[in-house]
């Protein structure tokens, strides 16, 4: 369908297109954001620009990601260019690089790609000043729990490494055209700067992270068979007995650096 701005849009499912239509929700979620003009600020998806409008309205220039041809079009239609910069494509391939530095994150993202999206936010954390997005509620609870939450995962673990996190809003399904079949909130990520627990691998850190939640039931003992052995595990003082879930981020930097010197 060739947009016309009066035409209704169908929303797509592919594209995870839930519209925001709450406008007390819509000012919430700016006002967490609190723009100012000069901000470096790009949004993930603004869709039918609920959020689009009130950012720009604060904005000398806004900057946005969007995959679907047909609201790009109504976008172009309905903003000038040099106000609102349209980059078409796929948000998991953007290189956020080359937005410059202290960028400011903002969406209402589509949840079908919430996780491999926030992993991308950690690979750029170095030029982001903040992000606030709009997700799955509990992938927000997985976010910020603490070690010995049931909900405490390898998400938690990768994103606190990095980020300091804060729940802002609870945002019911009812906010949404379509409503989602799920609950929804707004989350804020600050990159650490510095970070208080730096692995001297990043890489060796995240495969240990991985290895240990795979199978998150088991004991370190056994998830990290060959990795580490009990004598290891008890010179860091951490117990082979103990569960994933049960460690800090601090105790698996500690691990990380010890499979690192040794390997
Ligand atoms: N911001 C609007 C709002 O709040 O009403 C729309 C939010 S909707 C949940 C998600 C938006 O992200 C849609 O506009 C969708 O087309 C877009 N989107 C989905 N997958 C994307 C991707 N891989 N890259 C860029 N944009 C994507």
């Amino acid at each position: 369908m060739t947009a016309g701005r009066s035409a209704r849009h169908i929303p797509r499912r592919r594209f995870g297109q839930n519209f925001l239509v709450d406008h007390g929700t819509i000012a919430a979620i700016v006002a967490a954001i609190a723009p100012q003009r000069g901000d470096n600020l790009v949004e993930i998806g603004p869709g039918l620009g609920a959020l689009t409008a009130p950012l720009l309205a604060r904005l000398n220039r806004l900057q946005v990601i969007e995959i679907d041809r047909d609201l790009i079009a109504r976008l172009r239609a309905q903003y000038p260019a040099d106000r609102l910069v349209i980059h078409a494509g796929d948000v998991l391939e953007f290189d956020f690089a080359k937005l410059g530095d202290n960028l400011r994150v903002a969406g209402n993202l589509p949840y079908n790609i919430s996780t491999p999206l926030l992993f991308r936010f950690a690979e750029f954390a170095g030029h982001i000043r903040d992000v606030h997005v709009m997700l799955q509620r509990e992938v927000v609870e997985r976010m910020i729990a603490t070690p010995g939450d049931s909900e405490f995962s390898r998400l938690s673990v990768m994103l606190q490494y990095r980020f300091d996190m804060e729940k802002l809003i609870d945002v019911p399904a009812e906010a949404f055209d379509p409503a989602p079949k799920v609950e929804s909130a707004v989350v804020r990520l600050t990159p650490l700067a510095p970070l208080p627990h730096p692995a001297r691998d990043e890489a060796v850190f995240s495969s240990v992270v991985a290895r240990a939640f795979a199978q998150r039931r088991k004991t370190l003992r056994n998830t990290l068979k060959g990795v580490m052995a009990d004598r290891e595990f008890a010179q860091l003082g951490i117990n082979p007995g103990a569960r994933a879930q049960e460690l800090s981020v601090a105790d698996f930097v500690r691990i990380a650096d010890a499979v690192a010197v040794s390997a």
